[in-house]
């Protein structure tokens, strides 16, 4: 029955309301954003360009395309701007077949040090063909070891760096890789999928000015879009971009979520700098709690993050594993992550978990409920209550964090169906 789908929509939506969502790769979108899922947009087709469309009846939806590219450059000081990947990973495949050939060689950072596995052989670099070289990296300071990447790089020839990761806690040095690749006619690409909203809210750099030559980015981890995806270049590259992604890999773009999108880059311009000032002191704050737990929070000498993000080592705890369903069962949500020392094989129970305050903050969380967030955690993986208690407390505590914040139009966090 076609009811049973509102049935486990409504029940998901229900188990949503009385939890904490931590999954760092997720947000919110507003009301407003939602509007346009439900517009014709949905039903249609625009393949190419702005004006330059291969199906009638694409004047409005040009429009709506025009503005935001126009409002993303303004966004980020972008030379050059394409908005119809339909999610990160496609970016990532149009970005690599725009930039490389099939057997070259370009440096990433593996998947147990943060890499997206679009990085990698296994997805989007493999498919391209793409001869995978890891950076050095190091542990204590959970970044690239520089020195050592400038003498790999002068032995390897990459053609291309990738920067930019799924479990960053701190900035990459992009301007010192941009001056590494420029000695070996490379290019860098950054992929700001999950800072895009800090890079927006001017509390992370914005790698474009560091001198990356690309930036890849899917909207919806700290920024407010709908789940789809951009590409940002240097003028320069915009013909090889935009033939990469059209024809390359997308032919329509998904026009209810581009308008979206637009709606999310205007909520990122009036409210993203306030709102990822407070995503930042958040992550700082329920790092400290729980590194005053005595859990082995990740950089801890440099402050233990600088994004929305949070690392933790928990194999005291049985590993990423076990500790992550514990905490399910009383309505946290986060994920199981690898950690460097991790063999990547082990993604059934890395060492770590991976918490994200982003969805949180735009819920309207601030520190006070980062250190009860930290006492819930700690209640739960030292076992001091029960399951029942704990659900019940967390339902309670979620009762004053229901809408959307940082938006024109307040509203319900799960619309009703
Ligand atoms: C999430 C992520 C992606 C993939 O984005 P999708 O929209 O899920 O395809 C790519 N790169 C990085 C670094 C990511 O964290």
């Amino acid at each position: 029955m076609y009811s049973d789908i509102f049935n486990m929509i409504r029940k998901h939506n229900e188990m949503m309301r009385n939890s904490i969502p931590l999954i760092a790769s997720e947000n919110l979108t507003s009301e407003l954003v939602r509007k346009c899922y439900l517009a014709d947009f949905g039903h249609r087709y625009a393949e190419g360009k702005v004006g330059e469309r291969y199906y009638a009846g694409c004047k409005f939806i040009d429009e709506v395309e025009a503005l935001a590219i126009d409002l993303t450059k303004k966004l980020f000081d972008a030379e050059h701007v394409n908005l119809q990947p339909i999610s990160g990973v496609v970016a990532n495949l149009a970005a690599f077949y725009a930039l490389t050939n099939p057997g070259d060689i370009v440096f990433s950072i593996s998947v147990p040090c943060g890499g997206h596995i679009s990085h990698d052989k296994i997805s989007a670099a493999g498919l391209r063909g793409l001869r995978v070289v890891y950076y050095p990296f190091d542990v204590e300071t959970m970044n690239l070891d520089l020195k050592a990447t400038e003498k790999l790089a002068k032995d390897v020839k990459p053609k291309l760096f990738i920067l930019g990761s799924s479990l960053m806690l701190f900035r990459q040095p992009v301007k010192e890789i941009t001056e590494i690749a420029e000695k070996i006619d490379a290019k860098v690409m950054f992929d700001a999928s999950h800072v895009l909203g800090l890079i927006a809210g001017k509390v992370f750099p914005n790698p474009l000015k560091e001198g990356a030559d690309v930036l890849t980015a899917s909207t919806h981890k700290t920024f407010f879009g709908p789940q789809r995806a951009l590409i940002m270049s240097k003028e320069s590259l915009a013909k090889k971009i935009d033939r990469a992604v059209f024809p390359g890999v997308i032919s329509n773009h998904h026009l209810h979520s581009l308008a979206g999108y637009a709606i999310a880059v205007m909520e990122m311009i009036e409210f993203g700098e306030e709102y990822a000032r407070q995503v930042v002191r958040n992550a700082k704050t329920l790092a400290g709690a729980l590194y005053d737990r005595g859990y082995k929070v990740l950089g801890e000498k440099f402050g233990f993050t600088e994004t929305h993000q949070i690392a933790i080592d928990v194999r005291a705890f049985g590993g990423g594993d076990p500790v992550s369903r514990k905490l399910e069962a009383v309505g946290i949500v986060l994920n199981k992550n690898l950690l460097p020392w991790d063999p990547v094989e082990n993604t059934a129970n890395p060492s770590g978990i991976r918490i994200g305050v982003q969805e949180v903050t735009r819920l309207g969380m601030k520190e006070e409920e980062m250190i009860a967030i930290a006492e819930f955690i700690d209640l739960a993986l030292k076992e001091k209550k029960s399951v029942e208690e704990l659900r019940k407390a967390i339902s309670e505590f979620r009762k004053d964090f229901q809408t959307v914040k940082f938006t024109f139009e307040e509203c319900d966090a799960y619309s009703a169906l």
